[in-house]
């Protein structure tokens, strides 16, 4: 690459690359995982412990609903049947929640990307503001331990996708097809760390908690 020679062109280079402004200052992780592995559980613990955004859009989506906005209305109807809500209106969600905090020190996704086409749009959003995800944490949890829990959730959740075993069976075949490759998308960037989610509350917060320590260092 053939560097700048004029002097003074040279110096604002070199001041754009250096700036701490410029530099990567935020920390993002995605808390990964199928319905019921804990992302809810854990996320409130770790925005607790790093003070970072939390950004559900399971839980937008819901409030939505309850405001009974025209999305919220839209989105119920997928929600409902255990599907996925389109990707333009959870990236549009996502997109305005990053622009509402403009100082956060770093911003955890729950429940997004849950499309190939969704974790994109992230990495896209996240460039724009000179900025990535540092870490994907997946929780792993074997399928009938998934559904125990959900249906244990169902008993009090209030939340109509909890209530029907089928429809839980479904969002878990919509996981596999549709959520695992996001996985593998974050694999290519080596940003991907398995934690044993079935373990209680506290043994998978400290596992998350290391490799963060670790990844902020
Ligand atoms: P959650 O609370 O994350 O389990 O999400 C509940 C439901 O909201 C899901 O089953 C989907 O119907 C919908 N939903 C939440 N997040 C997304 C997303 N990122 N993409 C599409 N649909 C979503």
């Amino acid at each position: 690459m053939n560097l700048p020679v004029n002097p003074v062109f040279f110096t604002v280079y070199t001041y754009i690359c250096c700036s701490p402004r410029v530099i990567i200052n935020m920390f993002n992780l995605i808390l990964f995982g199928p319905p019921g592995s804990g992302k809810g559980t854990q996320s409130a613990k770790l925005v607790e412990k790093y003070g970072l955004i939390h950004l559900s859009t399971g839980d937008l989506l819901r409030k939505e609903r309850q405001l009974k906005t025209p999305l919220g209305i839209e989105a119920q109807q997928f929600i409902d049947k255990g599907q996925l809500v389109p990707d333009e209106v959870v990236i549009g969600m996502i997109s305005s929640a990053l622009d509402e905090n403009p100082a956060a020190r770093g911003f955890l996704f729950d429940g997004f990307p849950r499309t190939v086409a969704q974790a994109e749009a992230l990495d896209k959003l996240l460039e724009l503001k000179k900025s990535s995800i540092a870490l994907v944490l997946f929780l792993d949890v074997n399928e009938d331990e998934l559904i125990q829990r959900l249906v244990n959730r169902g008993k009090t959740s209030g939340r109509s996708d909890d209530a029907d075993e089928s429809i839980q069976r479904k969002r878990q075949e919509v996981y596999k097809h549709e959520t695992l490759p996001v996985a593998a998308h974050y694999e290519k960037f080596k940003k991907v760390v398995h934690i044993d989610g079935m373990r209680g509350i506290d043994d998978v917060f400290s596992s998350l908690a290391v490799h963060i320590d670790k990844k902020i260092g």
